[in-house]
């Protein structure tokens, strides 16, 4: 029996995964049997939770599809603007509000995703398998730069972060779920998660110093470890470098005029043109 092959194509930010010879072009896969196209993807290095979209043959298919020989196969990556509902993967766990869990060695993206008001879970003693088992437990997204962490089987929703500095990885993760209309400063622990309350001063005098508490009238308390926090310098500087990020996220997406004069942002002229264009000519497709 002779070795069988499909071509991938894959669009946009999932050119990331791929080495410098294979990024924005076909690739050629070769295999027997009849993989699924899930396996296909994650064999050429792309994690399933990277993808939003499959077409083969120019048809939207599920993660489970075999693939056959020559078949064409499109992959696109989640993006937000481009609306792919209807057609998009079915990941079967759907996510009720945004809650996180962070990888093991991303701690300064956890106190700043818990900054921003989100409830991300995190411990520098993660291991992968409790990870995994915590997303998949109380449907919360995967945050990490280990690729083959997300590409486990048990991983419905995670994002591969590509970001190194922690300021730029939260604007990337609020970039990539469209959350800066959900950020809300000084809702959050930053050390454990925990949700804040407002307290009377009189409830936390003891634990503050009398300057502070002549100075600042509202004080919050942590829920879960009693942490006493007021609205000072630390939280000022903090949440201007928060107002910051989002006036500079706000301007990356201001939208500009296509020639159809439909508003569209920038980025996307790419990836409508592809996926508006056959990548070449349909084909039943079926076993042989
Ligand atoms: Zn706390």
């Amino acid at each position: 029996m002779a070795k069988k092959s499909a071509s991938f194509r894959f669009y946009a930010q999932l050119n990331d995964f791929l080495s410098s010879n294979k990024k924005q072009k076909e690739i050629k896969y070769a295999f027997w049997g009849t993989p699924s196209v899930k396996d296909a993807i994650e064999s050429l290095g792309i994690p399933h939770s990277e993808v939003e979209l499959i077409l083969v043959n120019n048809e939207p298919v599920s993660f489970n599809c075999p693939i056959i020989n020559g078949d064409m196969v499109g992959v696109f990556p989640v993006f937000r603007s481009f609306d792919t509902s209807g057609v998009g993967i079915d990941r079967g766990g759907s996510i009720k509000e945004f809650m996180f869990v962070i990888d093991a060695n991303m701690g300064k993206l956890a106190r700043l995703m818990r900054m921003a008001g989100f409830d991300s879970l995190y411990s520098s003693d993660f291991e992968d398998d409790q990870i995994v088992s915590i997303a998949q437990n109380e449907r919360r997204i995967i945050l990490t730069r280990d690729v083959n962490l997300l590409k486990r089987g048990a991983v419905i929703h995670g994002y591969f972060v590509r970001a190194t500095d922690p300021w730029k990885q939260l604007s990337e993760v609020l970039l990539r779920f469209d959350l800066h209309h959900r950020v809300k400063a000084f809702k959050r622990c930053l050390p454990c998660n925990g949700v804040l309350e407002l307290v009377d001063k009189d409830e936390v005098k003891d634990q503050i110093l009398a300057q502070t508490a002549r100075s600042y009238q509202q004080f919050f308390r942590c829920s879960s470890c009693g942490k006493v926090y007021w609205q000072g310098s630390h939280y000022e500087r903090m949440n201007r470098l928060l107002r910051q990020l989002m006036e500079e996220d706000h301007r990356r997406r201001i939208p500009s005029r296509s020639p159809d004069n439909k508003l569209v942002k920038p980025e996307d002229h790419d990836l409508k043109d592809s996926i508006n264009k056959p990548m070449k000519t349909p084909k039943v497709h079926q076993e042989h």
